[in-house]
């Protein structure tokens, strides 16, 4: 599927970025991370779901032979007035002293990272630990969480497309979609 406009659901999504930016950019992305981790072996950690175009399409990219695992990350409202709280599903592998990057499909409000990294170095006390987000929503982040590796900035406008799914469609589509004003 290729068009310019795209009916998901109720809503209409415009084309905001294509393939081929998206790829150039995962090129780019992919050379920092392999000159960076050159001679290691890093764990890199894919936050599921929609990580996994961007992780499937960076990890083809480097030149270092990363680990590769995935987790699945599920918030719910807790009980207590501090919120949210997330759950890690699938984290198969030990990350003591290990060099751990997060793949992340887009950091919005930037809580599902905060928390998630904090976790982690609580928890597993890894050597090292970067974070890649394909897409960063500058103007929506509420949590003091910053990526060592940005694939695009974007305006905070919801999308689609590339991993990103509305209500759980979208997803497969190749290029990156926003949502289109009325
Ligand atoms: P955050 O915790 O940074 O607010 O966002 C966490 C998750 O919300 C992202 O990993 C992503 O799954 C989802 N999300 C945030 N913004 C968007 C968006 O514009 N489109 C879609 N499809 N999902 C989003
Ligand atoms: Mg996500």
């Amino acid at each position: 599927m290729s068009y310019d406009i795209q009916q998901i659901h109720d809503l209409r999504f415009r084309r905001f970025l294509s393939r081929t930016e998206i790829a150039d950019r995962i090129v780019a992305i992919g050379k920092e991370v392999s000159a960076d981790y050159q001679g290691k072996q890093p764990v890199i950690i894919s936050i599921l779901n929609g990580s996994f175009i961007f992780a499937a399409d960076l990890l083809r990219t480097l030149t270092i032979d990363p680990f590769i695992t995935f987790v699945k990350l599920s918030s719910y409202q807790g009980i207590q007035t501090t919120g949210l709280v997330s759950t890690v599903l699938g984290l198969d592998c030990s990350l003591k002293n290990k060099d751990v990057i997060l793949l992340e499909d887009i950091l919005d409000t930037g809580k599902t990272l905060y928390e998630f990294a904090h976790q982690l170095q609580q928890e597993h006390q890894p050597a090292s630990l970067k974070i890649a987000t394909l897409f960063y929503k500058p103007d929506a982040v509420q949590y003091p969480i910053q990526a060592d590796y940005i694939g695009f900035s974007i305006p905070n406008i919801f999308v689609v497309g590339y991993g990103l799914d509305y209500n759980g469609f979208g997803r497969s589509l190749p290029d990156l979609y926003v949502l289109a004003e009325e």
